[in-house]
């Protein structure tokens, strides 16, 4: 439900249960701020993708409120979902053509997503010519295109190779830096969240509840080395000794 507000997005006492019983969020309330990158961290079946759903509008909560500022939603899933025949650029500029701009526009529109995202020169290539990490770098520019105020993402980079993911992650917040969109970003790791988020999120085996939230108070953009920092390591640890559930 979109409404004018100070948050991004808010969840208020939300709760969700499936129509077979499984009760996968208890009690989540959580608000993003714009211009913040809240990361969620979670065993696996923790209600992770269930809060993301309901953050979209594609399910609705049992109880509770769910917010967001306003209809420009941006989603970033593991699967890229690229239209195979159409080019890099087509697949970019698909939102703008959906959205009816004109043609000079989203086209123009299209080159500046597919530059931000490093990119440029691949334009006229088919999806199956790139590598996963390019294919996630178009998805990404493709999400752009709307200028989201908030951005879902949904495990972007869980099905890349190590030097990939990591490569994705700094140019992700590179380009948060630059955009200044709120995110809500879910991951089964703790270095990725700390690295990308202003905010880790700990959630409890089922059902979801939020356990543990944790400030990240590195300035964005931040440079690779920072996963070598002793404050790095020491924030990671908190989150990882939550997510085991040791006591603070
Ligand atoms: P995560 O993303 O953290 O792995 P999910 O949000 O996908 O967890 O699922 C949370 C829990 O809800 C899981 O136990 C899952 O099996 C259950 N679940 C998810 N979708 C449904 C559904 N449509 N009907 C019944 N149970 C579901």
């Amino acid at each position: 439900m979109p409404v004018a507000l100070q948050t991004a997005l808010s969840f208020d006492g939300v709760h969700k249960q499936f129509p077979n019983g499984t009760t996968a969020l208890a009690d989540v309330s959580l608000s993003v701020a714009p211009g913040e990158f809240v990361a969620v961290v979670g065993p696996s079946g923790c209600g992770k993708s269930t809060l993301l759903r309901l953050a979209s509008g594609l399910d609705t909560a049992t109880a509770g409120t769910v917010r967001t500022a306003d209809d420009s939603v941006g989603y970033v899933f593991q699967d890229a979902t690229l239209l195979p025949w159409r080019s890099v650029l087509a697949n970019v500029e698909l939102p703008a053509e959906l959205g009816k701009a004109a043609r000079g526009e989203r086209r123009a529109a299209a080159l500046d997503a597919l530059r931000l995202v490093g990119l440029e020169g691949f334009e006229k290539q088919l999806p199956r010519r790139l590598s996963g990490g390019m294919r996630m770098r178009v998805s990404l520019a493709r999400a752009l295109m709307t200028h989201p105020s908030l951005f879902l993402f949904d495990e972007p980079f869980g099905a890349l190779d190590e030097m990939t993911r990591l490569r994705m992650q700094e140019e992700l917040q590179r380009i948060f830096a630059a955009q200044g969109f709120a995110g809500l970003f879910i991951t089964h790791s703790v270095s990725e969240a700390v690295f990308l988020a202003t905010r880790v999120i700990v959630m409890s085996a089922r059902p979801g509840r939020i356990t543990a939230a944790f400030e990240v108070p590195f300035p964005h953009p931040r440079p690779a080395e920072l996963r070598y920092e002793p404050e790095f390591a020491r924030i990671a640890g908190e989150v990882s000794a939550a997510l085991r559930g040791d006591a603070p």
